[in-house]
């Protein structure tokens, strides 16, 4: 499947929204997300007119692999030179020179000034100079944030389904660590035996570094895994994830290692509860902020609330931590379908332990799909 049906028409359409002419996207994510090219070494150029096509710079290294990657309508140019300073000199290349009066425009301030975007959150401000060195007379340079951000926000079924996919090979993945055992075995030998099994069963790495943390380790949102036995009796947090064609998988279990007390059964039964509630808030129409006020409200009203100092969830995608945000400080913008969140409350006590219970689900417009399985009640491992 080619990446991008539609995507690179749908950020024209936001290019002009922002009174741009032209957009300069470098972060190697957004340029994959864009153009389908998984080097690390790319530039992409997207106009405000959809007529314009847009185009791809990469240097020598990538001819080959970019010319396999990148389709039409991508006007590709494999360059000698500095990729900003092709990109800068495409500026006046046919494809990009359709309107020539600028989204300056009548009666605005700086009328008939050409407008180039970059996103202020990638550029380095060594780049940032060498783009103003380099920029024409009669453009100007507007720093903007997130708006291929905001496309990747809203996945397609594709996506959907290669994050279903990254997400059973994870849970497959632990089904198999957990069959093995895992008391009596350091914290850094199951992470290690758990990422060996995501790549042997076809995962291109771990979504991140694996989380394994016994007892008084627990209560650390994120724990290292250390060398240390996992022992008998306690709590056992695994916060995994797996990557396949790019996109990434994020779920956590807590799992009794033995006989627990009281406290530590209630604890997890509240977070159980925090989680299911939450999740079963999600859908199109409620912000992050308000998903992540049913766990915080569940867990305050235990006593529980300085706790739980992370947010709900995030999303999840081409990147393990991306937009929309789920927590206290999130925007109050509503969550759409096709969002991919986490929902992961989590209580911890310092020096005690910790629980976490944390599903990857689709947001739909009435309601939400997990696309991770394991079981969320309380399971005893040995
Ligand atoms: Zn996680
Ligand atoms: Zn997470």
């Amino acid at each position: 499947v080619s990446a991008g049906e539609g995507r690179t028409e749908r950020l024209a359409a936001s290019v002009a929204e922002h009174e741009l002419d032209v957009l300069l996207v470098g972060g190697a994510v957004d340029v994959r997300y864009l153009s389908g090219f998984t080097g690390t070494n790319g530039l992409v150029l997207v106009g405000a007119e959809p007529e314009q096509a847009p185009r791809f710079y990469t240097d020598f290294r990538y001819a080959t692999q970019s010319v396999e990657q990148v389709p039409e309508p991508f006007v590709r140019e494999v360059v000698a030179i500095e990729l900003l300073e092709a990109a800068v000199a495409g500026l006046e290349s046919d494809s990009m020179g359709v309107d020539g009066a600028g989204r300056g425009g009548a009666g605005v301030k700086g009328a008939g000034v050409r407008r180039l975007g970059f996103d202020e959150t990638a550029l380095t401000v060594k780049q940032h100079r060498r783009l103003r060195e380099l920029l024409p007379d009669g453009w100007e340079l507007t720093g903007v944030s997130g708006l291929v951000g905001a496309l990747r926000e809203v996945k397609d079924s594709v996506e959907v389904a290669r994050i279903r996919a990254a997400a059973a090979l994870a849970d497959q993945a632990l089904g198999e660590v957990l069959e093995q055992g895992v008391v009596g075995r350091t914290e850094r030998e199951v992470a290690v035996a758990l990422e060996f099994a995501m790549r042997r069963l076809g995962a291109q790495a771990p979504s991140f570094p694996s989380i394994v943390a016994a007892g008084e380790h627990s209560a650390l949102p994120h724990a290292e895994p250390r060398a240390v036995e996992i022992p008998p009796d306690t709590l056992l947090t695994i916060d995994w994830g797996a990557q396949l064609e790019g996109y990434c998988s994020d779920s956590t279990r807590t799992y009794a290692t033995g006989t627990l007390s009281e406290e530590q059964r209630e604890v997890y039964e509240l977070v159980r509860r925090a989680q299911a509630q939450a999740q079963a808030a999600l859908k199109a129409g409620p912000s992050g902020r308000e998903i992540d006020a049913v766990a915080r409200a569940i867990i305050e009203e235990a006593g529980h609330g300085e706790h739980f100092g992370h947010g709900v969830g995030h999303g999840v995608g081409l990147e393990i931590h991306e937009a929309p945000r789920l927590s206290r400080t999130a925007s109050e913008q509503p969550l759409r379908a096709g969002n991919v969140v986490t929902i992961e409350p989590g209580v911890y006590l310092p020096g005690r332990f910790g629980v976490r219970i944390e599903d990857l689900v689709v947001v739909g417009e009435d309601g939400g799909e997990a696309l991770n399985g394991l079981p969320k009640e309380l399971i005893e491992v040995a």
